[in-house]
């Protein structure tokens, strides 16, 4: 792998947030929705980009620390298959995973702590889905990254991760997206924009991430024909607006009434 496959990813990704910029501006899901709303700096430099950098340093770290334990042999395996059975073995089991483990984030109350700030925006669009507590990252991403770097070619590792980051921001996004019959199989912003809604009647729906079977086959999909979110977010404004603040917030006894 050279610094070429690095180069690539990062322009993709890059190249992702400006053509779903310019869709958003083109075909909104809901007029009027401002480009630099109110926690925009937040989501850009303190979420989508100190945070993914320092944590994956951190998470790069843990997996070094394990690496010596892990037995040589097996580690030819998943390697010698091809790169896409990789990345789509890959991406099917970790997406399985992430389905279960957000639905017990919003089943269980400690788990639910970490999961909030991801819902704490009162705008959804390409950037909001970047705002996920530190230690919710640092769950999964390990559990993501671990076996990958162990097992999967180099590639892979870094394939997954533009894909995660590409989809990420796609299904946050606010455009007017209707992909029909696709959308019982691939996950879109038309179901995910639900799952941020700030709407006492829905709540508990749409877990899923890259792939919308989970939520059809666990019965959690919502995907109304004629109707959008009229708000996000988790009601009211008391939740804390800053990066220090929402990440300490996690672990304070005493909770702000909203
Ligand atoms: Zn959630
Ligand atoms: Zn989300």
């Amino acid at each position: 792998m050279g610094i070429d496959l690095v180069w690539m990813t990062f322009v993709a990704i890059v190249a992702a947030a400006g053509i779903l910029i310019v869709l958003e501006h083109r075909h909104p899901y809901h007029q009027g929705q401002q480009l630099f709303r109110a926690g925009f700096y937040l989501d850009m430099v303190w979420y989508a980009i100190l945070q993914s950098y320092i944590l994956s340093l951190v998470i790069y770290g843990v997996i070094g620390l394990v690496r010596p334990y892990v037995d040589p042999q097996s580690l030819g395996v998943f390697r010698s298959m091809p790169m896409l059975a990789q990345l789509g073995i890959a991406l099917l089991v970790h997406d399985f995973y992430i389905y279960w483990f957000h639905r017990l984030q919003h089943a269980v109350p400690a788990l639910w702590r970490i999961h909030e700030a991801h819902h704490s925006s009162h705008d959804v669009d390409w950037l909001s889905g970047s705002r996920s507590h530190p230690t919710e990252i640092l769950i999964n991403q390990t559990v993501e990254f671990l076996p990958l770097v162990l097992f999967a070619s180099p590639e892979v590792v870094l394939l997954k991760g533009c894909v995660d980051a590409i989809w990420g921001m796609y299904i946050h996004s606010n455009i007017d997206v209707s992909t029909g019959w696709l959308q019982y199989i691939i996950n879109g912003p038309e179901m995910h924009r639900w799952h941020h809604a700030d709407d006492e009647a829905v709540t508990n729906v749409n877990f899923s991430t890259k792939l919308a079977v989970w939520d059809w086959i666990f019965r959690t999909a919502y995907l109304p024909k004629h109707r959008k979110p009229e708000r996000y977010g988790l009601g009211g404004d008391s939740y804390p607006a800053t990066y220090l603040g929402q990440t300490v917030y996690a672990f304070r006894s005493e909770r702000r009434n909203s």
